[in-house]
């Protein structure tokens, strides 16, 4: 059986791990983090990460540590719908509705799924090279290993999709988000089961919140913002409460009431979709194929998918190289539309006055149907077909 490597052990690398070994591959991933302690914050699943779970025989000891939303509402400061989705509806059609979860217990219980001595880490990878049917791995401790295949799953900042797209550039979406995670926290029963997204009249303005587990309540805020700008920690529950002054006074007390040290700031980075996902023996995959601003809750989804896509290809293709290729070729549709589509939703949301009150308009007005359909073409995975 052919001997592969994963580098980096985010929810696409531990996914793709986990997919191989099932078919029978000798896979090691090896992670830059001395520890798997990803950031503290959520992340929502949608119905299409969870079949791929489903499919690996192991969704159900996600469903116990996250919390399932039978509601996601779009609405604006006054309390007006302005779109949502009804759990109910999606569970009937998908089989599972969206998921909140830890990111790190999420990363953690995963890593569970990788046998012993598989997962290496503080091994940054910094380079590969290849010959006729090997592909040689450079750590910055100066030490190699060599395998039939590589997959990189590096993220966004990957080092393979810059040594492949050598002049792509990270794009700005203009937003900044601040995310943060309260323990032993509950919301209002009212809201326990619901995920709200929030939009201001404002540029890039919007709050939103859900239960995160039986104990924990998860928010982000974005706003219209220069990259690359610090937070002054000592005032920054104050600043995110002023920024924040015109919305629900549940989204204040939230901020009110969280532990400034645990609020993260990230500027939302995407880069246009590419077209080129391979080297030979080496494939991207996750973010470092198609990273996405998070506006549809599909980056990790993306990169389950691609994991499940992987195992079928590489397990029933003579060479690895062929097996990219079709996986490539069954990704890429999808994976674009959801780079694209979330990227526009922010530029969308990054409008104001006249153009906002017309954007918000179309939505609220958007036919059901039409909402389906997206739905439809975002949760079904690519098995379903
Ligand atoms: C603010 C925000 C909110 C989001 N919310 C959602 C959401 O609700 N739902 C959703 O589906 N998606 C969401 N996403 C997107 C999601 O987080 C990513 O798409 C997903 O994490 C991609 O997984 P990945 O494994 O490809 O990459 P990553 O999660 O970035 O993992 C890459 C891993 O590789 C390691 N690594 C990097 N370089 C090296 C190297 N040189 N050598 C070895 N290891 C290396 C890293 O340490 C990391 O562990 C959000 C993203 C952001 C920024």
């Amino acid at each position: 059986m052919k001997k592969g490597i994963v580098i980096g052990a985010g929810i696409g690398g531990l996914t793709t791990a986990i997919a191989l070994a099932q078919k029978g591959f000798d896979v090691t991933v090896y992670e830059q983090a001395a520890q798997l302690n990803e950031v503290g914050a959520g992340v929502w699943l949608a119905p299409n990460g969870l079949k791929v779970l489903e499919k690996l025989g192991i969704v159900n000891e996600f469903l116990e540590i996250g919390h399932e939303l039978e509601l996601i509402s779009i609405k604006d400061t006054n309390d007006v719908t302005i779109t949502q989705i009804d759990g109910k509806e999606i569970r009937k059609k998908h089989n599972f509705v969206t998921l909140a979860i830890h990111r790190a217990k999420l990363q953690k219980q995963l890593a569970t799924h990788i046998p012993e001595g598989k997962l290496i880490l503080n091994k940054k990878c910094v380079d590969y090279t290849q010959t006729n049917n090997q592909v040689t791995v450079n750590f910055q401790d100066n030490t190699t290993e060599t395998a039939d295949f590589v997959i990189f799953a590096d993220g966004i900042h990957s080092v393979a999709r810059k040594k492949l797209n050598k002049n792509l550039n990270l794009r700005y979406s203009g937003q900044t988000c601040w995310r943060f995670i309260l323990d032993n926290y509950t919301l209002p029963s009212d809201q326990k089961d619901k995920m709200f997204e929030i939009w201001s009249d404002k540029k890039g303005l919007r709050a939103a919140y859900s239960q995160l587990s039986k104990n924990q309540v998860y928010c982000y805020i974005t706003n219209f913002i220069n990259p690359g700008q610090q937070d002054n920690k000592s005032t920054i529950k104050n600043d995110l409460l002023n920024l924040c002054a015109d919305f629900q006074p549940i989204v204040k007390k939230l901020i009110a009431d969280c532990d400034e040290s645990v609020i993260i700031r990230s500027d939302l980075f995407d880069f246009k979709p590419i077209n080129n996902w391979i080297d030979k023996n080496i494939l991207l995959l996750g973010d470092a194929a198609h990273a996405t601003t998070p506006n549809l809750g599909q980056g990790a989804c993306q990169a389950i998918e691609d994991a499940l896509v992987l195992a079928d290809e590489l397990s029933k293709t003579s060479t690895i190289n062929e097996a990219y290729v079709n996986f490539q070729n069954r990704r890429i549709e999808k994976t674009h539309y959801v780079t694209n589509t979330s990227f526009k939703f922010a530029q969308v949301n990054n409008t104001t006055g006249i153009s906002k009150k017309i954007m918000k308009f179309f939505i609220r007005n958007t036919p059901k149907s039409i909402n389906n359909k997206q739905f439809d073409k975002l949760y079904t995975i690519d098995s379903e077909k």
